[in-house]
């Protein structure tokens, strides 16, 4: 027995996306059958229903920042009842065997993590559908618990965009005076702001958005470099720990070596692809700098950092749409023009 659910899918690379209906397992024994009420819009989303990375599976249900309520659980499930708001990230399963799932690095699985959206079910195979729909069914090991006081709407955007910006932050032990960059104010990028600041960090944003600073103040930064302005990247030289860059498209790292301060790091989590142009080593090594990237973070991180934004008082800022308006706001997205998140209203897919 499987559920019928309505959801906005994307047929191929050069259509716009439009209803579909689609089939959701019925719940297993630890399934959680969750009725999504908001969806952050990710630049991943607009990727993949584009093909930007070349490996969509058609029809695709984008949709990976999930806030929902849960309608039922299966037979095995303690942690959740109905009732509870959860979220859903980017992956809703993984081998749960290997070392980094034993680890708690369930996006790094030796053997794939399962991904929301465009990937196969473990057990039935059957493909993943995102949260542009009115329904997901998830192993209760990968839904998130909401802390109670958290704005519904503007915590979707936690689950990918908080966690993705969260987790370099912790895994290199950004704290208290640590000198952090963010490159580019958009979805990830005002969430980096936001919580460097709430970990104590001195904040700067390097974007190339002239009209972004009295925003990216009021998000975090303490302060502002046009990217772009030679002078200005000149006057923060040998500074920054961490350099966390989110511009999801191919651009020159090479200016931004020379803002790390001697064994800092930037940690790429936008783009993914090869370096055009290369990148020069010679400032690296002579400042032991280190160029990484950086995926998601695991379901007990995102927990932590979902409890982090609880006791902080920190959610996205978002601007709410319509389901039938996702086309336009992809539009608006590649010209930067979202302040900071989209998230899709569940109950407009109805109307
Ligand atoms: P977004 O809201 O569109 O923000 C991206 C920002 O990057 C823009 O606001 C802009 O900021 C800057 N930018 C855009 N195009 C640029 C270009 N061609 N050159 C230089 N700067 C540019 O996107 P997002 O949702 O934050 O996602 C960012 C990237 O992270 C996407 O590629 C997404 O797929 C990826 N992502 C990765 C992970 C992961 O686990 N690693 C998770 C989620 C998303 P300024 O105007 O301030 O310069
Ligand atoms: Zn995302």
């Amino acid at each position: 027995m499987t559920m019928k659910v309505n959801g906005y899918a994307a047929k191929s690379a050069k259509e716009a996306l439009g209803p579909y209906s689609f089939e959701r397992r019925e719940a297993r024994p630890d399934d959680v059958v969750i009725k999504i009420l908001y969806c952050g819009v990710c630049h991943s989303d607009l990727h993949n229903a584009r093909n930007d990375w070349g490996r969509t599976l058609y029809p695709v249900v984008p949709g990976h920042e999930i806030i929902g309520v849960v309608e039922s659980v299966g037979k095995n499930v303690s942690k959740f009842k109905k009732g509870d708001h959860v979220g859903v990230g980017c992956m809703v399963d993984s081998c749960r065997e290997c070392e980094p799932c034993k680890h708690d690095l369930e996006q790094y699985c030796e053997n794939g993590a399962t991904y929301t959206y465009g990937g196969h079910d473990r057990h039935d195979h059957m493909p993943t559908y995102g949260g542009y729909s009115e329904k997901i069914v998830v192993a209760d090991r990968f839904v998130l618990k909401i802390p109670s006081g958290l704005d519904l709407k503007g915590a979707a955007p936690l689950l990918c965009a908080g966690i993705t910006t969260w987790s370099p932050l912790h895994h290199w032990n950004v704290k208290k005076g640590s000198k952090v960059a963010v490159v580019g104010l958009g979805g990830l990028g005002h969430m980096a702001l936001k919580l460097a600041n709430a970990l104590g960090a001195e904040v700067t944003l390097l974007t190339r958005s002239p009209g972004k600073e009295a925003d990216a103040r009021r998000l975090g930064a303490h302060k502002v470099v046009i990217s772009t302005d030679k002078t200005q990247m000149d006057s923060v030289k040998n500074k920054f720990e961490l350099i966390i860059d989110t511009v999801p498209y191919v651009h020159d790292l090479n200016p931004y070596i020379p803002a790390l301060a001697t064994s800092g790091t930037i940690v790429l989590v936008g783009y993914l692809g090869p370096l055009e142009p290369m990148l020069n080593t010679a400032p690296m090594i002579m400042g032991r700098k280190s160029v990484a990237g950086s995926l998601i973070g695991g379901i007990a991180e995102t927990q932590e950092m979902l409890d982090f934004c609880g006791r902080n008082g920190i959610t996205s800022d978002v601007e709410v749409i319509n389901m039938k308006d996702i086309n336009a706001a992809y539009e608006r997205m590649l010209k930067s023009d979202v302040k900071y998140r989209f998230v899709i209203d569940m109950a407009s897919l109805k109307a």
